[in-house]
């Protein structure tokens, strides 16, 4: 291939996009962006420095200021903010709470487009996760993916990653993330134009990883 390779996986909370695309990304030797990372990054900082998470306007205002960087090794991802290590911070329940208001933000959207663009652009191929991936950020991307599950699915695989005893709360809280991300008017949640659909319901992590890489073995074969 003559361009370096860019996996694109978007899909709800709980799909399993995370698990997937670092299991794709290592098996294949690729780069890793979690870009939910960058934008609960940006929320924890705007939480942090008192800003209303509900106001656009003072979330707009201040979107440039905080210096986000990704780490893109699959096998250890990093996010730092202004320098400090915010990666067990962003999956609290506060971010949780205010990360899909602050995402439909456009002057947000905007500036974290610019740093995904900049890490997409560094030196070989990456999978790439999100909401817009397909759509939005790498719209010409050989492969796409879009990953779906059962809402009591992928409640219980969130709950049991971040140690949550209450499902019923964990689900309550995708659904609500969801609403907000298929409705925004900037960047929804959709099916790519050219994404393949997985249900990740019934499979393992490895097989939905197995399906994933073949995809991209069959586009190489197609270039
Ligand atoms: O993937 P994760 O659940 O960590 O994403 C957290 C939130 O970040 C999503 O619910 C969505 O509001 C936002 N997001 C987005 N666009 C992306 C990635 C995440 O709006 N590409």
């Amino acid at each position: 291939m003559s361009s370096p390779l860019v996996v694109a996986i978007d899909g709800t909370s709980g799909s399993g996009k995370s698990s997937t695309s670092r299991g794709v990304a290592d098996r294949l030797g690729l780069r890793y962006l979690d870009t939910g990372a960058m934008f609960r990054a940006m929320t924890w900082w705007m939480l942090r420095h008192g800003v209303d998470v509900h106001d656009p306007a003072a979330v707009a205002a201040r979107c440039t200021e905080p210096r986000i960087v990704s780490g893109t090794d699959p096998l250890a991802p990093t996010i730092t903010v202004d320098g400090a290590d915010v990666a067990v911070a962003i999956r609290q329940d506060d971010v949780n709470a205010a990360v899909s208001p602050v995402s439909t933000v456009p002057e947000v959207r905007a500036r974290l487009l610019e740093l995904q663009r900049e890490v997409i652009a560094t030196d070989g191929g990456i999978v790439v996760e999100g909401r817009d991936i397909g759509s939005v950020v790498v719209p010409d991307a050989p492969v796409k993916v879009y990953l779906s599950a059962e809402p009591g699915a992928r409640a219980e695989r969130r709950a049991a990653e971040q140690g949550a005893a209450d499902v019923a709360a964990t689900r309550e809280s995708l659904l609500a993330r969801d609403q907000i991300d298929s409705g925004r008017a900037t960047a929804p949640l959709v099916m790519a134009d050219g994404a393949v659909q997985i249900d990740t319901t019934g499979h393992t992590l490895d097989e939905v990883i197995g399906l994933v890489v073949a995809l991209v073995a069959d586009a190489e074969a197609r270039t």
